[in-house]
């Protein structure tokens, strides 16, 4: 019984242990590419550096959440500038619909974090127990020294993995070389070491012991996936009209009436999450196509056309079913719920592009003082006060200066400086108040509100950059 399998008299079934078998094929070396790939850069990317200037980090990724930025190689995201990041996760969404929608489960069968350490896991396992049938008899095994030794070095090289990959994300959030110093040395912070424990533990259980646990319980994407897939979606099927009626005894007395499967479970013994892909499509399944190479392996050896497990479309099983032929590829995966998807994140992924490139390395907020809206001055001129944020987002220090418009009905000043300039330093942000007067008698101080721009400029560079607020005049009182 597998461990999907549900029992009608009990609410819970315990978790029946699955004993994967070693297979290889081209979806399996495929997977042990990109399981090197993704663990690859997760481990190695804080390690990379990246050469910003005096004044910058030298990380190439780097979430510095002390300073409040988002260091991505050569782009640098500022608090401000969030709708980056919400661009970025918008278009991670969109991509994961358009795969699902074209290619089904992919995430899951290849890139997903917990499909990934989980194969990893297997692979540890697989190495210190030996492959399924030693790894079933050693589960039945009395617990004696032999067993003791490979279940803790087992344990042991899992526990390595999963230190590696809590250690590997706190490098994410600061300086890689000094924090691994620190580390070490028991001088990091305590939200380091305990960050690293959480992801120790949830690594080390989730990948070690919960494995298909995750996915088929606590995973919500198998659910929602099944909104974006139809009968044009590539998955993983099995070719029932020519695999059954199955059987093993080819050389038996109606032998000739058997279908292509020899009903070997070679494509149920090398499954991760303990499936028979012949019951049909299931929840369970990842699609991570290691049936197809065990099925293709056995109709290679038994001389039958490989494709008896596949990536298939619905619709297509119907159509070789009735004798025709499927339709191309392409036709699946170009219609017009991808095309959509594709056109959506596209303009998603043009739109952030065109951001990046146009956004000022210079920037400006505004806020007015509203305690108290206006001052009346002993000359009768009004004035108003605004906290401005200015942002220098060049790696040097800068001056800058400060003037409004329409300039013939104010005057404008900077506190703390006489002549209106100020420098920020590099890569920082500088609040400053500023104050806005209206002579007596004229059209703002008497008005109850006029739109008024203040403008940020940068002389030497001359660049410069605004915001819009409001000049509260008497007209208020
Ligand atoms: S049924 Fe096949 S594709 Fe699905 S999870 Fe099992 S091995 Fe992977
Ligand atoms: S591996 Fe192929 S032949 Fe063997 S049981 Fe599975 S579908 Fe049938």
């Amino acid at each position: 019984m597998s461990s999907t399998d549900q029992n009608p008299d009990r609410l819970y079934s315990a978790r029946e242990p699955i004993f994967p078998r070693r297979v290889s094929g081209k979806f399996r070396s495929l997977k042990w590419w990109l399981l090197a790939i993704c663990l690859g850069i997760y481990y190695l990317l804080p390690w990379l550096r990246w050469d910003r200037g005096p004044n910058l980090p030298d990380q190439a990724v780097l979430i510095d959440l002390a300073n409040r930025r988002f260091f991505f190689f050569w782009i640098e995201i500022w608090p401000h500038e969030f709708y980056f990041v919400a661009g970025l996760l918008i278009m991670a969404g969109l991509g994961l619909f358009l795969f699902t929608s074209a290619l089904g489960r992919v995430w899951c069968g290849y890139f997903c974090p917990q499909t990934v350490w989980t194969d990893l896991f297997i692979l540890v396992e697989r190495w210190v127990e030996g492959d399924r049938n030693k790894r079933v008899r050693l589960w039945t095994a009395r617990w004696d020294a032999t067993k003791w030794r490979l279940r803790l070095t087992k344990w042991g090289l899992w526990l390595a993995i999963a230190v590696a990959t809590g250690g590997a994300w706190v490098f994410y959030f600061a300086d890689a070389p000094t924090l691994l110093w620190n580390l070490i040395t028991f001088q990091a912070h305590a939200v380091a070491y305990s960050t690293i424990l959480v992801l120790t533990l949830t690594t080390f259980i989730l990948g070690g012991f919960m494995r298909e646990q995750v996915c088929v319980y606590m995973c919500p994407w198998p659910r929602i996936q099944a909104a974006m897939m139809d009968e044009d979606t590539i998955t993983i099927g099995y070719r029932e009209w020519r695999g059954e009626p199955r059987g093993k005894h080819r050389k038996a007395e109606g032998a000739e009436r058997l279908g292509d499967c020899i009903d070997c479970y070679a494509c149920v013994n090398v499954c991760p999450m303990g499936i028979d892909i012949r019951d049909g499509q299931q929840l369970a399944c990842i699609t991570c196509g290691l049936c197809i190479d065990a099925c293709d392996e056995v109709m290679d050896k038994v001389g039958k056309p490989r494709g008896l497990v596949d990536y298939m479309a619905l619709s297509d099983e119907a159509r070789e079913r009735a004798g025709n032929r499927p339709k191309s590829i392409w036709k699946h995966v170009f219609r017009v719920r991808t095309i959509l998807y594709t056109a959506l994140w596209s303009a998603v992924g043009i739109g952030l592009l065109v951001a990046l490139f146009v956004r000022s390395d210079i920037d400006m907020t505004v806020a007015p003082v509203r305690n108290p809206i206006f001052v009346t001055m002993s000359d009768g001129s009004i004035r108003n006060t605004y906290d401005v944020r200015v942002r220098n987002m060049h790696g040097d220090e800068r001056a800058f200066r400060l003037t409004v418009t329409p300039d013939e009905a104010y005057a404008i000043s900077v506190e703390g400086s006489d002549d209106g300039t100020f420098t920020v330093p590099p890569d920082a942000t500088l609040l400053k108040r500023v104050y806005i007067v209206a002579p007596a008698g004229s059209a703002p101080a008497n008005a109850t509100t006029t739109d008024v721009r203040i403008w940020l400029e940068d002389a030497a560079a001359a660049e410069r950059t605004y915001d819009d607020t409001v000049f509260n005049g008497k007209g208020m009182k």
